[in-house]
């Protein structure tokens, strides 16, 4: 039953081949039996699971449908779960029970999911390897003494363990995307305002977007649909409507542009890669599609400017916690600044505190015209490429990542090396746009990802691609050893 993906789930439930119950015990025994070894999750919701799974299979029996309707989902644990412990990764909110749920996860709960628990993810979503969390680094189902990727690490292991079917997952600078490529799943960072930011703890709010995780374009589809929509809560929500995601899958990709940036296969890429990534422009071109080599000449600026805008917001988001009002508060202070500063000091992790302190110098006067508005700078410079890229071509196609996921432990002592892997994934979030990263074979037995992008609000040509991908290949049916 574990194999299933949510559209099988979807057809199983509606043929009555099983309920909604039976999966959801099914997946939670897996868990309990496969998790020790991956530690994708951070709290299980077993009651919750079980009261969803039984309300959702009694309104089946009262002739309600719907794809999403008793399907067993995880929500990265930095989406607001009422009653339930929010934590972020973080011993900051290690005792934090979020008093409202995120419009996500408020949406997908009213589309009926059942919710499994809450998955493990880097400290406040910084990192791209999930070893920054507080309650211990992820492993990579296939080798453990990998990393799943980051920050939604936990929602990706257990997706690509077959823990369960999708998981929702956010992305700042790649988080969806780079643990999708390196656990050989399907990943789609939506447009930046398609997915209501509201229950999301932020972390560069102006990057922040959430989506979904799941192994097939298919299942992105159906999940998406879920999430997706305006939020009257979030002042940067779109009021665009929402298309039929799953209708978009079978287009004909007969005369579709596809736009390969020669800036992409530059000596930082693993040779393997690139490799693959021909193979897949060439699998493209078979279906129909044309292939055009472009320039994207500002994207060598874009790591610096990501890892100035994105550490200036988080200083200012996570001012918040204080250990007055919620979170980790020290013990016996001496007086408010000694509060803060311990509360702070040992509430946040090291990594976090690093970000912190990278854009509150970012954005102290002095500096602010030196760093932050050269990198607003840049931001423009980054969106303006792309404008000008998507003049000529429908899709923009390349590796997720330049390296396969590295052991655990390896890029701990320089934490530069780690921000050098999003060099493929940030621009995408500089610049508001829609991303997808699918499986495209692999290197030393690990997985690796290719990229699609796609102008705003084309998140459906963005599955459509893929899907037409997916028919054609089996890349993505792939399974790790023992899970
Ligand atoms: N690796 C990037 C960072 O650490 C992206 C993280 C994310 O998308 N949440 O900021």
């Amino acid at each position: 039953m574990h194999h299933m993906t949510l559209a099988e789930i979807a057809r199983g439930l509606a043929d009555k081949k099983f309920s909604s119950e039976e999966l959801t015990q099914v997946l939670l025994a897996r868990i309990a039996q496969l998790d020790p070894q991956l530690n994708s999750f951070i709290s299980l919701t077993q009651e919750l699971a079980l009261s969803q799974a039984k309300a959702a299979d009694a309104r089946r029996a009262n002739g309600e449908t719907g794809a999403l309707l008793g399907a067993p989902i995880a929500h990265k644990d930095l989406f607001c779960t009422q009653g339930i412990r929010t934590s972020c990764g973080s011993k900051m909110l290690d005792n934090f029970k979020a008093p409202y749920d995120a419009t996500v996860v408020a949406k997908l709960a009213a589309a009926g999911t059942v919710t499994l628990g809450k998955t493990n993810m880097d400290e406040f979503a910084m990192g791209s390897a999930n070893e920054s969390s507080y309650y211990g680094a992820v492993k990579n189902p296939w080798n453990l003494e990998h990393v799943p990727g980051g920050s939604s690490g936990g929602s990706a292991a257990a997706v690509a363990a077959r823990l369960l079917p999708a998981a929702t997952a956010t992305d700042t600078g790649g988080s969806i995307r780079q643990p999708a490529a390196f656990t050989n799943l399907t990943g789609l960072k939506p447009t930046y305002g398609r997915v209501s930011r509201w229950g999301m703890i932020a972390y560069a709010s102006s990057l922040d977007q959430g989506g979904p995780l799941a192994r097939t374009a298919e299942d992105c589809a159906i999940l998406l649909q879920g999430m997706a929509g305006f939020d009257p809560n979030d002042s940067t929500s779109i009021d665009e409507p929402v298309p039929d995601y799953s209708a978009s899958l079978n287009g004909s990709l007969q005369g579709l542009r596809i736009g390969v940036p020669k800036e992409y296969f530059s000596a930082g890429l693993d040779p393997r890669i690139a490799e693959l990534v021909h193979n897949s422009v060439k699998e493209l071109e078979k279906l129909g599609a044309v292939i055009k080599e472009i320039s994207l000449p500002n994207m060598q600026h874009a790591i610096p400017a990501y890892y100035v805008i994105a550490p200036a917001e988080a200083s200012s988001n996570l001012s918040r916690f204080d250990g007055v009002r919620f979170g980790y508060r020290c013990e016996n202070p001496e007086n408010l600044i000694d509060q803060y500063k311990r509360s702070r000091g040992e509430g946040f992790g090291a990594e976090v505190q690093r970000r912190i302190m990278v854009g509150a110098y970012a954005l102290s006067a002095g500096y602010y015209d030196a760093y932050y508005l050269k990198a607003q700078k840049i931001r423009r410079l980054v969106k303006n490429d792309f404008m000008a890229a998507f003049n000529e071509v429908d899709i923009i196609l390349g590796p997720t990542t330049p390296n396969p996921a590295w052991k655990l432990g390896a890029k701990n002592s320089d934490p530069v090396a780690e921000y050098l892997e999003d060099v493929y994934t940030i621009t995408a979030n500089l610049a508001g746009l829609p991303g997808l990263s699918m499986p495209a074979g692999f290197v030393d037995g690990l997985p690796v990802g290719v990229q699609l992008l796609a102008p705003y609000f084309q998140e459906g040509r963005l599955l459509n691609v893929a899907h037409q991908y997916q028919l054609n290949t089996d890349w993505h049916t792939r399974t790790p050893t023992g899970f």
